[in-house]
């Protein structure tokens, strides 16, 4: 049974509203590159399966940014992103048992699939054959269209909302809901641990997640970058070594070293030089999503037995386990919070790849 359509939902920080679901306080880009601006939208009624999280922290994903500047096509504009959300539960629907009021939780890119596939059952629910709901600017199952955590409170389905663990900071927990499972996945997927040599390329938002993570996993972790700017960094962050791209003689001094190479990059890269880093049976593992098409050499594969493969964030359970993986190694992510007044700037600033290295939003800031 839906409640009504107001509740006392606790915003973030000290303050307490009364929370009308017909006007929500919302950042969203109003058309495809037009700078973000303050609105109001409505979220649905409190279903018996659903929970209302009063929103504390929402992450900037570069994906936010491909989907407003129109890089992945046309989008239903006014679009709200935010993928990476955490927050507090104010309200629980009457069959929800996995969450209570006051919990801290968090939602990734999804929030709804048909959970009856083969896929969904398996726990892939992100690859849902009816088609997974992203968290926005995606039509819901209801008809309605989503519109993401750039926001003070969303209304999600208890399954795809997720335990955030207590030893986390809040803000730094918040990117791990896209940028940490979209790393974690692949990272154990094709084996990061002891004796394996990782590279990863591109220290963003999702590089500075996959080098924490790899390296809690035991792996010994190479960081491709552009320039030698960030190298003090990604050694603190856990690299082992850090080599800059822009350098000619790193492909030679790095050829047929690794056995994963995670590719986070958020341009269009020449691929076949990354291949012919792989060791023998190495796999190439693109997580990062330019629009434009790779092309790749088949000498490359062929010569070591080279896969070339992708992958896309991870399951409801997958990210639960990441999030526990994560509390249990200290690790969060490294954060600038903003106040919303200045994601335009974060924007600009990611586009420049000056990010050190994920900007979140205090949505308290927000309305
Ligand atoms: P980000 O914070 O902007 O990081 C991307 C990094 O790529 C930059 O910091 C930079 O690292 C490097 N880079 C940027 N432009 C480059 C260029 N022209 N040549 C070489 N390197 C360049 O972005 P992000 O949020 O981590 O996201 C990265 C990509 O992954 C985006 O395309 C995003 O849409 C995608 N993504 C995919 C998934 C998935 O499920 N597969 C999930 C989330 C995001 P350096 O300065 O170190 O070179
Ligand atoms: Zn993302």
């Amino acid at each position: 049974m839906p409640t009504s359509g107001t509740t006392s939902g606790t915003t973030s920080g000290t303050t307490s509203k009364t929370y009308d679901r017909t006007r929500v306080a919302a950042w969203a880009a109003p058309a495809s590159g037009e700078p973000l601006a303050p609105t109001t939208i409505e979220r649905r009624a409190v279903g018996e399966n659903d929970v209302l999280i009063a929103i504390e922290y929402a992450g900037i994903c570069h994906s936010d940014i491909h989907t407003v500047r129109g890089d992945w096509g046309p989008q239903p504009f006014p679009v709200v992103p935010g993928h990476e959300i955490v927050g507090t539960v104010a309200e629980v629907g009457s069959a929800v048992t996995r969450h209570r009021v006051g919990d801290r939780v968090g939602v990734g890119c999804f929030v709804n699939s048909c959970r009856q596939c083969v896929n969904c059952l398996r726990g892939d629910e992100q690859f849902c054959l009816d088609g997974g709901v992203g968290t926005y600017a995606v039509t819901d199952r209801d008809g309605t269209t989503t519109q993401g955590g750039y926001s003070t409170h969303v209304v999600v389905d208890a399954h795809f909302v997720m335990s955030v663990p207590d030893g986390i900071d809040p803000a730094a927990a918040a990117p791990l809901l896209c940028a940490g499972i979209t790393t974690y996945s692949p990272l154990k997927r094709w084996g990061a641990g002891p004796g394996k040599q990782v590279a990863i390329v591109g220290l963003g938002g999702l590089g500075h997640m996959g080098v924490k993570i790899a390296h809690a996993m035991g792996a010994e972790v190479t960081v491709l970058s552009q320039s030698l700017k960030k190298q003090e960094d990604a050694l603190r962050l856990g690299a082992d070594h850090y080599y800059a791209s822009s350098d000619r003689g790193t492909f030679g001094a790095l050829a047929g070293r690794f056995d994963l190479v995670l590719n986070t990059v958020s341009a269009s890269l020449d691929i076949n030089a990354y291949l012919r880093l792989l060791a023998v049976d190495g796999a190439f593992v693109n997580v990062g999503a330019p629009p434009e098409p790779f092309s790749v050499n088949p000498m490359s594969l062929i010569y070591g037995r080279h896969t070339v493969a992708g992958s896309m964030i991870g399951g409801m359970a997958e990210t639960q386990e990441m999030l526990d993986f994560c509390a249990e190694h200290g690790i969060g992510a490294d954060v600038e919070v903003i106040p919303a007044s200045a994601v335009n700037e974060a924007y600009e600033r990611v586009l420049a790849s000056d990010v050190r290295y994920r900007f979140v939003i205090d949505t308290s800031t927000i309305g």
